[in-house]
């Protein structure tokens, strides 16, 4: 999931914009209430909070955002993530003096990492591992680190997109594209396709946890096969297509807009 200060209150029927709920640092990246009016987008984007997958984003130095915007601008550039000579040479700074960013930026579930060679492998929304949501960006085809991720990079970057994926039950194939850069659905096939916002953060990575249940299937009654194949029944939110993009939506498409102070523009 994503690198982004989303805010949510605790009240199940308010998404707040409020920055200073959060850690008070670098408010960027807030949702806009009116961005959200499905009551169950909410209710899903209030359990990826309670889970814990938001709020380790939280507080991020305004040095630190410069460096992961930097690199997300790059991510959509080069169609994959830059190597960090590369990335440091754009913030200008050393190798060196990039590693404590880095590291903060890992920590707090910003980028995933290769554990052996430190290689940048994943920025939410975007990572080097074979997923199955396939996002061409303008002349760049992404790995999307899950369906929310997916359908969030159009309105993120300011540009429409084209999805393509596959149903996680059947693997049927899902196409989706955006209109009005990135933030309404131009269409999307099979036409009974649906997002599944499940409920799961482990271990301080959402990439291994929570980015797995964040699916798109092909039907209704594709989704409920593939719960009753999980334990407890995978818990979460069916979404309609909509739905998910607004969620996404919530989620990114304020996140690479940042002023000199980390302070939201528009
Ligand atoms: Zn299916």
């Amino acid at each position: 999931m994503p690198a982004s200060r989303l805010i949510l209150s605790r009240s199940k029927t308010h998404v707040s914009n409020d920055a200073q709920h959060c850690c008070g640092l670098a408010p960027v990246a807030a949702p806009r209430p009116s961005d959200v009016v499905s009551p169950r987008t909410r209710e899903a984007l209030l359990a990826i909070e309670n889970a814990g997958a938001l709020i380790s984003w939280c507080g991020l130095s305004v040095e630190d955002d410069r460096v992961r915007i930097a690199l997300l601008q790059m991510y959509a550039e080069r169609g994959r993530a830059p190597a960090i000579v590369d990335l440091a040479i754009r913030v200008g700074l050393s190798a060196s003096q990039l590693e404590a960013t880095l590291t903060s930026l890992e920590v707090r579930d910003v980028i995933v990492r290769d554990n052996d060679t430190g290689r940048i492998v994943g920025a939410y929304p975007f990572t080097e591992a074979q997923t199955e949501h396939r996002v061409d960006l303008g002349a760049q085809t992404l790995n999307a680190m899950c369906a929310i991720d997916a359908l969030g990079i159009g309105a993120m970057y300011d540009r429409d997109v084209r999805i393509r994926s596959t149903c996680r039950l059947c693997g049927t194939s899902i196409e989706i594209a955006t209109l009005n850069r990135g933030r309404e659905l131009a269409y999307w096939t099979p036409e009974m396709a649906i997002v599944w916002s499940g409920i799961s953060y482990e271990h301080a990575c959402a990439a291994n946890s929570l980015c797995k249940v964040l699916a798109f299937f092909c039907s209704d009654e594709h989704l409920a096969a593939w719960r009753r194949q999980q334990a407890n029944e995978s818990p979460g939110f069916r979404l309609s297509m909509e739905e998910g993009l607004e969620a996404a939506r919530a989620i990114f498409e304020r996140s690479l807009k940042t002023g000199p102070s980390g302070a939201i523009t528009t």
